[in-house]
């Protein structure tokens, strides 16, 4: 069983963006706006002296794993590095997953988790007796602390999270940041989605129908005419390869809507921001990054860090 958040993060695994609710992210947002004006103080902090944190990855990853690293150093904790546990480790003699996961937790005051099945976090967390997990990824289900960071980057620069337009653009059918994202704005009122994507890629029913039933106006285009020129804020993403079985399925719905200058003067506004969650694959045109709008290699990189900081040092206790 998933606990809700309400305020007290101390002990609780953060598996799905639906535990969260506003006064919860308000709090973790304060705390990461402290943590990147310490961040740049070259001391640092001593937050999570003495804790140990296994960062446990069965599938690939740079910039999660680097900066939940990152985010541990920063505030005096370590990390036990677990990457590919199903070729490097006992799993690969058939160890099984709730052994490892027993194992690493003794080990350690908390785990982050990266794995490709859907529900394996939430798996992890039921197995986990003793210390918090956070799932750092799992399968095409959710990616709880990339969407902390996202609605962190909207916040900061709207200031409020509700009445916003959003588009969505890439792989709805298999992309986690997307759904996490979307479970995270359902918390708030007035919220419109357009999900840019081909048919095969746009969101599962069961995923279309809870989105709708949170409250979200969801709008599914297939065309860039179709892209409102009021938005907040468009989200591009990749399509996730590693997902498809036959790679000429793949090559079939790849990169049908690149984001391009043409296409921001077209539709975008002054004040509409851009993200992706990276890694980009060639679905935003490199001279889009040097537009001030484009947040995916600035801003919201960085408060990716930011937010673990400050989501670490609330499930460890170290802040009430
Ligand atoms: N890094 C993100 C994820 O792990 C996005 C992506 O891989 O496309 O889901």
């Amino acid at each position: 069983m998933l606990a809700h958040i309400n305020g007290n993060f101390k002990g609780k695994d953060i598996v799905s963006l639906r535990q969260f609710d506003p006064h919860s992210l308000q709090k973790l947002f304060t705390l990461a706006s402290e943590m990147s004006s310490l961040a740049k103080k070259a001391k640092g902090s001593n937050l999570l002296h003495g804790t140990i944190t296994t960062l446990l990855f069965y599938e690939p990853s740079s910039r999660t794993f680097g900066s939940f690293s990152a985010a541990i150093k920063r505030l005096g904790g370590q990390t036990v590095d677990i990457i590919n546990p199903q070729v490097f480790s006992s799993v690969s003699k058939g160890e099984s997953f709730e052994d490892t996961i027993r194992v690493f937790e003794s080990y350690s005051n908390a785990l982050v988790i990266r794995h490709p099945e859907k529900g394996a976090a939430l798996k992890a967390a039921d197995i986990a007796a003793f210390v918090p997990v956070i799932n750092a990824g799992d399968g095409i289900g959710e990616h709880p602390t990339q969407a902390l960071l996202d609605l962190y980057t909207i916040y900061e620069k709207f200031h409020h999270l509700d009445n916003l337009i959003g588009v969505f653009a890439g792989d709805m059918l298999n992309g986690r940041t997307v759904k996490s994202l979307l479970r995270g704005l359902s918390h708030y009122k007035g919220i419109t989605a357009y999900l840019l994507s081909p048919k095969a890629l746009q969101l599962a029913k069961e995923d279309y129908n809870d989105f709708a039933a949170s409250g979200i106006t969801l709008i599914q285009i297939e065309k860039e005419e179709d892209i409102p020129k009021n938005a907040h804020f468009w989200y591009w993403t990749r399509v996730q390869k590693e997902r498809f079985s036959s790679l000429a399925d793949y090559e079939k719905v790849k990169n049908k809507f690149i984001l391009s200058k043409r296409l921001l003067s077209a539709y975008g506004n002054k004040d509409l921001i851009l993200m992706h969650p990276l890694p980009r694959v060639g679905e935003i045109e490199t001279d889009v990054d040097e537009d001030k709008r484009a947040l995916y290699l600035r801003s919201q990189v960085r408060n990716g860090m930011y937010v673990r900081m400050a989501l670490l040092a609330l499930v460890l206790g170290k802040i009430k």
